[in-house]
């Protein structure tokens, strides 16, 4: 599936927005890497991945950011969160959700018996936005072929949405957070389970109660596969 998920997320978003997607053949050795010690055959590693990341000029955030905010935690994660993006902290210490809600997104995780050395945390746009602001449509459709590498070279068993930003750029839709948080979902194999970004939770403390029912559902479904 080398690419594929990549195509499918660049495809799925590009025709939300009005704009007919013709795919790219794959880049040299996309399809055909030579495997690499921590890579799974024939993918590539994170560490690759990274590498790129830091040199990319792909959007305007690249102006604005102190540090490419790539992604943390095991490479071999079976849960990975995807959030929205950095925030100043972010940006400042290159790690995502480190800040205020990354504090309280390191208590749900503890929460479910697991540490974030345990887990994979990355967001839809890797730089920075200014002011804290949501991603353009442009910007997460740039950054967007990142994160499906990254979830094709880790191969997580399922993937947690932070927020609704998370949701609809990964997925593609224009689905209500409040409506779907909780609710299984499919991205090529991999089930999604989207629920509440911390930092609403961190404004909205009465709606806690269901991330923690949404990770409950996740720690069920990580014992039973
Ligand atoms: N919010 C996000 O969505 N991501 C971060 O990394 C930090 C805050």
């Amino acid at each position: 599936m080398t690419g594929r998920l990549t195509r499918t997320l660049v495809a799925a978003y590009l025709r939300e927005i009005g704009i007919d997607y013709v795919p790219a053949p794959p880049r040299s050795g996309e399809e055909t890497a030579a495997p690499e010690e921590a890579a799974h055959p024939g993918g590539e590693t994170l560490e690759e991945i990274r590498s790129e990341i830091l040199a990319c000029r792909r959007c305007p955030l690249c102006s604005g950011r102190k540090n490419v905010v790539f992604g943390v935690g095991n490479p071999r994660a079976r849960l990975m969160f995807v959030g929205e993006g950095p925030g100043e902290e972010e940006d400042r210490q290159g790690e995502p959700f480190v800040g205020a809600a990354g504090r309280r997104l390191t208590r749900w995780i503890g929460r479910i018996g697991l540490t974030r050395q345990d887990v994979y945390i990355a967001n839809i746009v890797k730089c920075r936005p200014p002011g804290n602001r949501a991603p353009l449509p442009e910007e997460a459709a740039a950054c967007l072929p990142y994160l499906g590498r990254q979830i094709r070279a880790i191969r997580p068993a399922l993937i947690c949405t932070l927020g609704a930003v998370a949701l609809n750029f990964l997925l593609g839709n224009n689905d209500r957070i409040t409506r779907v948080r909780g609710q299984w979902r499919d991205l090529d194999g991999i089930p999604v389970l989207p629920t509440y970004h911390p930092a609403y939770i961190l404004r909205n403390a009465a709606r806690e109660h269901e991330v923690f029912a949404d990770f409950d559902l996740l720690a069920e479904r990580l014992r039973s596969g």
